[in-house]
C-alpha cells in the first residue's frame, strides 16, 4: 500500500536531480545560521561548491554538542514569526537541544508519517491507539498528525495507566497500538493478568528505543500483531526519518527528504554500502532548522540488495550508539554485534561478559558466556566443540579472532539497570 507511490518509489536521475536541487536549497538555506557561515568557513567550501552529490563529502559535520551549543534558538534558519511550533530533546546532561517547525514544516513531518503508517498496512478503517508521550517529546504529536492524516480514528492517549489504556483498547475497538517496544511487551502482561483479551489489535509499530528481532516475535505472539519498528529524532523532526514496510526487512529512510550517509566514527570517512558505522543525515526540506551531516550517534549500515515493495535505500534496524565502539587491532566493534551474534546461537545463555586485554602489545578480546545445559553433553571434545563454533560466529560478524569461555550457568553478573557487559582493560598498560 502506497500513500504517494510517485514519490515514494522515485529512483535513478530522478531522484538523484531531485536531491541534488534540495541539497542545494538547504546549502543556501543553512547560511542563515551563523554556526553554518563560520563552519562553511573554515571547511573552505561556499554553497556554489556543491555541484553534485558527492559534493556533500566536502561540507563539514553537526554534532548534537553544536546544538547544544546553539540553545535555545542558535540553530533557527528563519524568523522566529516563522517558527509555529518548538520541540525539545530530553536534556539528560546539561541543557536539551530546541528544535523549531515551520508551517510547511510540520507539514512534511505529518506526510511522511502518512506514507509509514500507510506503508505497514494502516488505512482510515483503523483505530490507533498513541501511547506515546505528548509534549515536548516529538513522539506523541508526530504520530498523532500522521495516524489523522492518514483518515484513522486516532485516540491521543499517551502513556501511563496500563489498565485503562487496555480497557481502551476493548472498548474503543483499537486494531493498531503505537508505544515503545519495552511498553507494548508490558501492556501485554498487564492484559494477561486481567484476563482482559486484546483481539482487535491487528497492528503495533513500536520505536524509541532499541528492539531486537526476538522481542519482535514475542510481541507479535502475545500481542496477535504484526510489529513495525520506527526511526526517527528531534533533530530530523521527530518519529518518522525511517519505518519498516511490510516486509519487516529493513527500514526505509525517505530518500526525498533525506540524504543518508554511514562514517566510520573514528576518522569520519564515508563507508562503502554494506558496512557498519555511523549514520550521519542531512535533511533536504527543512526550513525553520535546516542541517548539514549531523552525526547521529546511531549504528547501522545500508541493504544492499532491492527491497520487493519498490521503495528506495534501507537501513538495517540500528545496533547501538557510536559511543560504545571499541577498536581492536585496528577494526571498530561495536558490542551489539557481539551480543547480536551470541543471541542467535542456542548453545549460550542470555549472559555474557567481555574482556579487553593487551597482551605483548597486541589487544586480545576473550568473551565469557554461560552454557546451555541442553546443548551440552558434558565431555571435553563437545565443550572445544562449542568453542569453535561461538567463536567461529564471532570471527564472521566481526572479522576478529577471540578467546571463547564458557562459565556454568548463574555465575556471571547480572545487571539491574544499564548493564556493563564490556570491560576494556588496556588502558592500563599504557
Ligand atoms: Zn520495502
Amino acid at each position: 500500500m502506497f500513500w504517494n507511490r510517485e514519490i515514494e518509489t522515485i529512483a535513478g536521475d530522478n531522484l538523484e536531480a531531485l536531491q541534488l536541487s534540495r541539497l542545494k536549497w538547504t546549502v543556501r538555506q543553512v547560511q542563515n545560521v551563523e554556526f553554518y557561515r563560520r563552519a562553511f568557513q573554515k571547511a573552505g567550501v561556499s554553497p556554489g561548491d556543491i555541484q553534485t552529490l558527492d559534493d556533500l563529502e566536502k561540507l563539514p559535520f553537526t554534532t548534537k554538542k553544536d546544538l547544544r551549543e546553539g540553545y535555545p534558538f542558535g540553530f533557527f534558519a528563519v524568523p522566529k514569526r516563522e517558527v509555529v511550533r518548538i520541540h525539545t530533546t530530553s536534556g539528560t546532561t546539561g541543557k536539551p537541544t530546541v528544535v523549531g517547525y515551520t508551517r510547511q514544516d510540520l507539514d512534511t513531518w505529518t506526510e511522511l508519517m502518512a506514507r509509514n503508517l500507510t506503508m505497514v498496512g494502516l488505512t482510515e478503517d483503523d483505530v490507533f491507539q498513541n501511547i506515546l508521550g505528548y509534549g515536548l517529546f516529538t513522539g506523541g504529536l508526530g504520530f498523532h498528525y500522521g495516524a489523522e492524516r492518514v483518515g484513522m480514528t486516532v485516540i491521543p492517549s499517551s502513556t501511563g495507566n496500563t489498565k485503562r489504556q487496555i480497557e481502551m483498547i476493548q472498548d474503543f475497538g483499537v486494531t493498531a497500538i503505537n508505544s515503545t517496544p519495552g511498553y507494548g511487551l508490558h501492556l501485554v502482561e498487564v492484559a494477561e493478568q486481567m484476563g482482559a483479551s486484546l483481539e482487535t489489535l491487528r497492528i503495533a509499530t513500536f520505536g524509541a528505543e532499541p528492539w531486537s528481532e526476538s522481542m519482535r516475535a514475542e510481541l507479535e505472539r502475545r500481542l496477535g500483531v504484526d510489529a513495525y519498528d520506527s526511526y526517527g529524532m528531534s533533530e530530523m523532526y521527530g518519529p518518522g526519518v525511517a519505518f519498516e514496510c511490510e516486509e519487516k526487512d529493513g527500514l526505509h529512510i525517505w530518500h526525498d527528504c533525506y540524504l543518508a550517509e554511514i562514517i566510520d566514527p573514528a576518522t569520519g570517512e564515508r563507508l562503502p554500502d554494506g558496512e557498519t558505522g555511523e549514520l550521519v543525515i542531512t535533511p533536504l526540506v527543512k526550513e525553520a532548522m535546516p542541517l548539514i551531516r549531523y552525526r547521529t550517534g546511531d549504528i547501522t549500515r545500508f541493504l544492499t540488495d532491492d527491497c520487493p515493495c519498490g521503495r528506495g535505500k534501507r537501513i538495517a534496524r540500528l545496533s547501538g550508539r557510536a559511543d560504545d565502539m571499541l577498536v581492536i587491532r585496528g577494526i571498530n566493534v561495536f558490542p551489539s554485534q557481539i551480543e547480536h551474534t551470541l543471541l542467535s546461537l542456542p548453545e549460550v545463555g542470555d549472559q555474557y561478559m567481555v574482556y579487553v586485554d593487551r597482551i605483548n602489545h597486541l589487544d586480545e578480546m576473550t568473551i565469557e558466556v554461560e552454557i546451555n545445559r541442553s546443548y551440552f553433553s558434558g565431555e571435553l571434545a563437545d565443550l572445544q566443540r562449542l568453542q569453535k563454533k561461538v567463536s567461529g560466529a564471532i570471527r564472521e560478524t566481526l572479522n576478529l579472532r577471540t578467546t571463547v569461555k564458557f562459565v556454568e550457568p548463574g555465575t556471571l553478573p547480572r545487571f539491574e539497570g544499564k548493564a556493563k557487559r564490556v570491560v576494556d582493560r588496556r588502558g592500563a598498560i599504557w
